[in-house]
């Protein structure tokens, strides 16, 4: 209570919502509708220097704050029970410099503004494909998407960062405090500005091809042993990306892959989209030359913008028949109303960013090629909860005991509950996780920031 009044007294143009006030429920919506937590107050700084005031009361108060920007977190970490939450999502500038080929941003700005200033000027950038979602929040913590294939995850995109730091102050982050960022993310400050490295295109081949899924396994085994067989090929091209996706949709369930073609050579594309529409008997298609904004405006409507979720994650190095057994299974037993899916993004060998030379220094862990499942346990009816998480949790267990040995240690942090994330070893590699533990003692003695992803107590 006193850090509360101190701000309120001390900080009276800082927008501070409380939780018995009228906008505050709108405000703390998350993507998740699972979370309950309330926080003491949400603070809503309009600047840099209100969050560093924010920060400098908190470090006098002893007092730990919480992140939101996006707030797309599926375990809705971003709120914390009476802990204050900044909200960054009004800092969304934008300044591009072209002769360096970057772009400085705000750190609460979201994919949907990033990729509309970037295409008025003839860039873009990596995202992921959900436009709402915080360009940072995403690349501290891996950030896949169908660009990283060729240009690599959003860590490796993120190149300088600005921090108001434990003690309030704004401080642009060294060598050190980028390879703790990239990984363990706001461990270390509010990232008020991030400077990321832009493309000088802006023009893609993307869209959804869909599937005749009368017959789901000689389906997916056409599907899948097609794309082994694009991989193996000498001539794989890193510009390609394919996101194979099981999905209820008004049609009924339905296997489709979310094309996209990270290039401006649109004909050598199209040769690809024949390739994989080929690959079994296609229904849809709607890969077309389309701009980042217009790529993200399509993809928003398939999936709820709020939903209650149980998801799960497991990252994997190969795609074995065991794996492909058992997620052929999960689709068929995946329950049928809106909200569930069955989802994975792939970093292929051609990727920048399982290459030293061409990555840059984190402490994140999944640097070996490797998929990453995604199974959404998202439903947007309260009644059908326990049904949804019973499957999502029935299919990682399915998989644990299945293929073992092709599970990596480390897991995705953003769609993996806390309690499940295991230590710090697994998830960074031994000297990452001594070097991030160190970051933390140094940078953040008292844990103003100890609510970030991940937690960098876990044992
Ligand atoms: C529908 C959906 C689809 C998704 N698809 C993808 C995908 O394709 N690829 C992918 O990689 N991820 C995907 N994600 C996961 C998403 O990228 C992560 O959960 C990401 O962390 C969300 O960031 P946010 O800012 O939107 O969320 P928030 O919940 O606001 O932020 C998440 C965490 O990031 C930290 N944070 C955010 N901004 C800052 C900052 N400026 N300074 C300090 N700390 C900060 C905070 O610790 C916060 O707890 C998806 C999530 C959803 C809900």
């Amino acid at each position: 209570m006193a850090f509360l009044n101190h701000l309120k007294e001390t900080l009276p143009d800082v927008e501070l919502i409380l939780p018995s006030d009228k906008t505050f429920a709108d405000l703390a919506k998350l993507y998740t509708l699972s979370d309950t937590s309330t926080p003491l107050a949400i603070a809503a700084p309009r600047s840099i220097d209100q969050v560093s005031h924010l920060i400098k009361a908190a470090h006098t108060h002893n007092a730990p704050v919480s992140v939101r920007s996006g707030g797309n977190d599926i375990s809705g970490r971003a709120i914390v029970n009476n802990v204050l939450t900044i909200d960054i999502r009004a800092l969304n500038h934008i300044t591009i410099d072209r002769e360096a080929g970057t772009a400085t941003i705000g750190g609460g700005t979201n994919f949907e503004t990033l990729a509309a200033e970037l295409d008025r000027n003839g860039y873009m950038t990596p995202c992921g494909t959900i436009q709402w979602i915080g360009y940072v929040g995403w690349a501290i913590l891996g950030g896949y998407g169908p660009m990283a294939d060729k240009f690599g995850l959003g860590i490796d995109n993120l190149l300088g960062a600005k921090l108001v730091n434990a003690e309030g102050e704004v401080v642009v982050a060294d060598e050190e405090l980028m390879k703790g960022i990239r990984g363990a993310g706001g461990n270390f400050g509010v990232i008020v500005e991030a400077t990321i490295k832009l493309y000088p295109f802006n023009r893609v081949l993307a869209g959804s091809i869909l599937f005749d899924s009368t017959n789901l396994d000689e389906l997916m085994t056409k599907y899948l042993s097609g794309i082994d067989a694009l991989h193996e090929a000498s001539d794989y091209p890193a510009e390609l990306s394919v996101q194979p996706m099981w999905v209820n949709s008004p049609m009924g369930q339905i296997f489709g892959a979310v094309f996209f073609w990270a290039d401006s050579d649109h004909e050598r594309g199209r040769i690809y989209v024949e390739k994989i529409a080929s690959l079994a008997n296609a229904v849809m298609n709607t890969v077309s030359v389309v701009s980042i904004p217009e790529f993200l405006a399509s993809v928003a409507p398939l999936v709820p913008r709020h939903a209650y979720t149980t998801c799960r994650s497991l990252s994997f190095t190969k795609m074995t028949s065991a794996i492909r057994k058992v997620i052929i299974e999960s689709c068929k037993r995946m329950p049928t109303m809106q909200g569930p899916a069955l989802t994975w993004h792939e970093l292929p060998a051609c990727s920048p960013s399982v290459h030293k030379s061409s990555s840059l220094p984190a402490v994140f862990g999944a640097r070996r090629p490797h998929f990453v499942l995604e199974v959404l346990g998202n439903v947007v009816d309260p009644e059908h909860v326990r049904e949804v998480a019973e499957w999502a949790e029935s299919v990682k267990v399915e998989l644990e005991s299945q293929a073992a040995e092709d599970i990596l240690d480390c897991k995705w942090v953003p769609l993996t509950p806390t309690k499940g994330l295991g230590s710090l070893d697994k998830l960074f590699g031994e000297e990452n996780a001594a070097f991030a533990k160190k970051l933390k003692t140094d940078r953040d003695p008292n844990g103003v920031f100890r609510y970030a992803l991940p937690p960098l107590t876990i044992e």
